[in-house]
């Protein structure tokens, strides 16, 4: 075996601060070493079913603590994990099941229903599990940082969904790079209400037995819960995206957070002026992160102290992470390009894509797929996907610019925006719009909102009016799908 060789985390964990708070979970705690134990006859009561080293195992679990042990429990077996989004169909489930050569699915409860409708036979329900059929064997004390430890799947928004093989290390400076960042306090206690299956997820579970911090685990996400939690809990840090963050403020139960709240790490998508200004007033220390699955979850930051002085900017890279910006020739007439990252914490590449790889990763920098630029003092501004950013009359215009604009207007609930042919300038931006409840809204009124905030080629020419976006199993908009609702309903 070669590379760095490390002490399995949960038990140096467990070895080092046995008596700290792991883990809360609705009225459960359990310390370090509580938890340890119990993962510990979990592993042997896995491998009394035959689970071998180096295989594929996968699991379709809410967030719970059997989870949270299960993930453990793979360390302790060396058996590489494949988290499934549990919002997938069951055709999507077999495709990534058979794509990442899964041995083994577990499921709990939850989830038996659909593992009925899977044509993928090897399925288990870990409730069904008998602690007391373990098999006598030797755990994996050491980990290796080389090692693959997960192969987590693209939600699949611009294409087929790809399986990110994430290694020990990857996470390993994962949550080196972020701990650099935001410090760490012996009383840290991050809320993980995003789901363990994603890498949002997966990256607090890994980070909080490395630092020795508890994780308060939700089953889901539920505002009202979020906000009781944050004070009962005495959470300190928590990671969101910006319609959670909106729904938190908004919640019946929403009272301003105690100072000992200090990070609220807010990712996955560019996040609205409005919903800033509103944690500004409230004291919420907001963190925006732009990251990836490939990335191993953050990898740029921006501080709450750069918030407004660099509206909409990601920030900038973690201290062992790189980051560039290499022009495209798509690129028409602005400082944009494509973003490119190299760390420790990036990915080598994706299961099984050989040609894939040796397209988007050169020199271990890997093609994010998404545009930006980065300005003067070297902040990154992530303006959106390349492939969903088209040309209108020569101008470079990204969906993702006026979604933000548009959804600072009260009246609208969400907003998806894509490119529609234009015979004058080739494409123009449509926006699909879900108003909010009891809102009325004329095409006019919008017009003038976006004209005061974005040039006039980005104003949208088209406004539909629409139900429901649609969405992929990570709640993403889907833009390519928009188009399909056209002229569909109300239209202006
Ligand atoms: P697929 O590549 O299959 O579409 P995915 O990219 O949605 O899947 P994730 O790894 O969950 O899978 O999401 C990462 C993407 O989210 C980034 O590549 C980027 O497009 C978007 N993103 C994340 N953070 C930000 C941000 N701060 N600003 C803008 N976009 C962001």
């Amino acid at each position: 075996m070669t590379g760095i060789e490390m002490n399995n985390w949960l038990q140096q964990r467990a070895y080092l601060t046995p008596k700290r708070t792991a883990l809360i979970f609705e009225n459960q705690t359990w310390t370090y070493e509580q938890l340890n134990d119990a993962v510990r006859i979990l592993a042997r009561t896995l491998a009394a079913q035959g689970f071998q080293k180096g295989q594929h195992i996968g699991f379709l679990m809410d967030n719970h603590p059997n989870t949270v042990m299960l993930i453990h429990a793979l360390h302790y077996l060396n058996v590489v994990m494949v988290p499934l989004n549990k919002r997938l169909t069951p055709k999507e489930i077999d495709f990534q099941l058979r794509d990442a050569d899964v041995h083994l699915l577990i499921v709990d409860e939850t989830h038996e229903n659909i593992s009925n409708q899977l044509k993928f036979g090897e399925i288990i329900n870990i409730d069904d599990l008998h602690r007391e059929e373990q098999k006598d064997l030797e755990l994996e004390d050491s980990i290796h940082l080389d090692d693959l430890h997960s192969i987590i799947y693209t939600s699949g928004t611009t294409g087929h969904p790809k399986g990110v093989m994430l290694t020990y290390g990857n996470h390993w400076w994962s949550a080196t790079g972020s701990a650099l960042n935001l410090g760490l306090r012996e009383d840290d206690r991050w809320l993980c209400a995003v789901p363990l299956f994603h890498v949002s997820g997966l990256s607090i579970l890994i980070r909080s037995v490395i630092y020795g911090i508890t994780m308060v685990l939700h089953r889901g996400f539920e505002s009202e819960k979020f906000v009781r939690s944050v004070h009962e809990d005495k959470v300190t840090i928590a990671s969101v995206v910006s319609v959670m963050l909106s729904k938190v403020l908004d919640a019946d139960t929403y009272e301003p957070f105690p100072s000992s709240f200090r990070c609220m790490l807010l990712g996955g998508g560019p996040a609205p002026y409005p919903l800033l200004k509103r944690c500004e007033t409230e004291g919420i220390p907001v963190f925006q992160t732009y990251g990836l699955s490939e990335s191993a979850s953050q990898i740029v930051t921006l501080a709450p102290e750069d918030s407004f002085r660099k509206l909409g900017s990601a920030g900038k890279p973690l201290f062992p992470s790189q980051v560039k910006v290499v022009p495209t020739e798509d690129r028409t007439n602005d400082d944009a390009g494509e973003i490119f990252v190299k760390g420790p914490n990036v990915t080598k590449g994706y299961y099984k894509k050989d040609q894939v790889n040796d397209e988007k990763i050169i020199d271990g920098w890997l093609s994010t797929g998404d545009i930006g630029y980065f300005d003067e003092e070297g902040f990154l501004y992530v303006l959106d996907r390349r492939k969903d950013m088209f040309v209108s009359g020569g101008e470079n215009v990204y969906p993702a610019e006026i979604e933000a604009c548009l959804s600072g207007h009260d009246a609208v609930a969400e907003v998806g925006v894509t490119g529609v042919a234009d015979e004058r300038w080739g494409k123009v931006p449509a926006a699909f719009i879900v108003l909010r409840d009891h809102t009325d809204i004329t095409k006019k009124s919008l017009i003038d909102y976006c004209e005061t905030h974005l040039a006039r080629y980005k104003v949208p020419k088209v406004f539909q009016f629409i139900d429901e976006l649609p969405r992929n199993a990570s709640n993403k908009i889907l833009r390519r799908e928009l188009i399909k609702y056209l002229n569909e309903g109300e239209s202006e």
